[in-house]
């Protein structure tokens, strides 16, 4: 760890070494700020997770600030000074300034890498009304803003002060001696019942650092398990998402299933060794997948639901308050895979898969696919659906119809539906096998 000593032995960084570690302009952003706070009389700390990652040495630039003094005022100061946009939660006194090309030259930062927003909150003491609820929250001093948090190796900050370094450390909880000691740690006992969310950022900041949770708060997460079952969908589906997007999820998802975590937000919600090992490919094969992090997130959100079926995948997805899309999508996968035999089958025709799978998400089938490398049958099938079948169209449409003087009705996508199927299935290879199919038809249906 690049750092000096400090009268309490926390480390402190030259400004040489924040430079190093953040990039100058970064670090020239963080002067200014400071500077207007000064100018202002307000104290303000960089806090949480850059924090941390400068102790660990890790990239971050997700610069969160906290005051004591107003916040979403201060922002909106910022903003007018250099320019930008300011996003206000005025109940939670917290504000998001969006840097702008015009701000980013008003604030002379160079090219290299800064946060394309930054978050200043006011300094807050929480009180959990219930278990799993909400906190009512009040404006308060630093020491009460990092005690609220989360595990020791979060509620760290850093004064920053116009133009001194090194700035000073807090650290109410030890977090220092966690990091070094690759824990984590809650700050008191009644966490995971306040907030058993914390359950699931356990487990994803133990994997993420190779930490281990230490044995007291290992207890009491144990003990705080069914409070899952108070917190809102919404609430959990955003840390699965945080976690679909971890380097290795199926790591995490494997703790919290041994734990039977997912249990606790549905009965049915069972995630087995299949869900896990099938996140590892996900994960092994990213590297050569189109698509950002959002669609591997998408990905994994379906993987999740590889054994389970469509019914309570549906009722799952309600539960999590997962999007009509999302829900729908992983509806169509549940329902994709349990027809896995017969897409497989020899006697199953192109043209009855390509129905089938006319109606399942792109997503969905992706997913079924890595589900399904080593059946060679499926997955040919599956691919020859993604790159053939199903662009297959007729040159015969509509307007034919009308004018074989056929009366318009459900028979015109049948007859359409069948000729596509001629060509899918290889019955017809030209335009004039498919018109002789065509008048076939058109007199059937007459
Ligand atoms: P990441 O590196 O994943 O962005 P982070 O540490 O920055 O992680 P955030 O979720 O962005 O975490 O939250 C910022 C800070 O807010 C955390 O470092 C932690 O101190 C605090 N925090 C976030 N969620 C909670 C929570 N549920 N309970 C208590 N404190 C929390």
């Amino acid at each position: 760890m690049g750092r000096s000593g400090t009268l309490d032995q926390r480390p402190a960084w030259t400004r040489e070494q924040l430079s190093e570690a953040l990039g100058e302009s970064a670090l020239r952003l963080i002067a200014t700020i400071a500077k207007r706070a000064h100018a202002e009389n307000i104290a303000i700390y960089l806090v949480g997770g850059v924090v941390r990652d400068l102790l660990l040495e890790r990239e971050n630039l997700d610069l969160d600030f906290v005051l004591e003094g107003d916040a979403i005022a201060f922002a909106c100061k910022l903003a007018r000074i250099y320019g930008g946009e300011t996003e206000r939660h005025a109940p939670f006194g917290t504000a998001k300034w969006k840097l702008d090309s015009a701000a980013i030259s008003n604030l002379s930062l160079g090219s290299e890498a800064i946060p394309a927003q930054i978050d200043f909150a006011t300094a807050r003491t929480e009180e959990y009304p219930a278990p799993a609820a909400l906190p009512a929250v009040e404006p308060g001093l630093i020491w009460q803003d990092l005690r609220r948090r989360d595990f020791t190796v979060n509620a760290l900050a850093l004064r920053v002060e116009a133009g001194s370094c090194p700035w000073q450390m807090l650290d109410p909880g030890d977090g220092y001696s966690d990091i070094l000691g690759k824990k984590i740690r809650v700050l008191h006992a009644q966490s995971f019942i306040d907030d058993p969310t914390r359950i699931f950022r356990a487990f994803r900041f133990a994997s993420r650092f190779g930490f281990t949770i230490e044995s007291s708060t290992a207890d009491i997460l144990h003990a705080a398990i069914p409070m899952i079952q108070r917190l809102s969908g919404e609430r959990i589906r955003h840390e699965l998402d945080l976690i679909l997007r971890e380097k290795y999820p199926e790591r995490i998802i494997a703790d919290l299933s041994e734990l039977d975590i997912f249990s606790q937000i549905h009965d049915s919600f069972l995630i087995g060794m299949r869900s896990t090992g099938q996140l590892k490919r996900l994960r092994e094969h990213m590297p050569q997948m189109p698509g950002n992090a959002d669609d591997i997130a998408r990905l994994g959100w379906h993987l999740l639901f590889s054994s389970i079926a469509e019914d309570d995948a549906l009722l799952i997805s309600a539960r999590l308050g997962l999007t009509g899309d999302l829900s729908n999508s992983i509806a169509g996968f549940a329902r994709l895979l349990s027809k896995v035999d017969w897409l497989g089958a020899p006697a199953t025709k192109a043209s009855a898969i390509t129905r089938f799978l006319d109606g399942v998400s792109a997503t969905a089938l992706r997913a079924a696919l890595i589900c399904n490398v080593d059946d060679h049958a499926v997955k040919e099938r599956m691919e020859s659906y993604m790159a053939d079948w199903r662009h297959r169209r007729t040159t015969i449409d509509g307007n034919d119809l009308i004018r074989a003087g056929l009366a318009p009705g459900p028979i015109y996508r049948e007859i359409l539906d069948k000729l596509r199927g001629a060509w899918i299935d290889g019955e017809i290879e030209s335009g004039e096998q498919e018109r002789e199919l065509f008048l076939k038809l058109v007199k059937e249906a007459k």
